[in-house]
């Protein structure tokens, strides 16, 4: 189930949501586990796959490991 990242409008808190893409489809209104606002927007800008597998460094630079050949990163 996919997770998706808000923020309370009231008290700038980020939770994650999760729901299914069928839920999401038919409108989310995620209730602020802080203050339980219901004034939430969705973050579009977190790293929802980078979240999933847990390793961002990996992806960033995903051909320069140690075994990476010449050329890689400039080296
Ligand atoms: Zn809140």
């Amino acid at each position: 189930m996919p997770l998706y990242d808000y923020q309370c409008q009231d008290c700038q808190n980020i939770f994650d949501v999760r729901a299914t893409f069928k839920e999401k489809e038919a409108g989310l209104e995620p209730e602020c586990p802080q203050c339980q606002s219901k004034n939430t927007h969705q973050l579009l800008t977190s790293g929802l796959f980078l979240r999933q597998t847990g390793d961002g460094a990996s992806l960033a630079m995903p051909a320069c490991g140690p075994n990476a050949g010449p050329g890689c990163c400039g080296g």
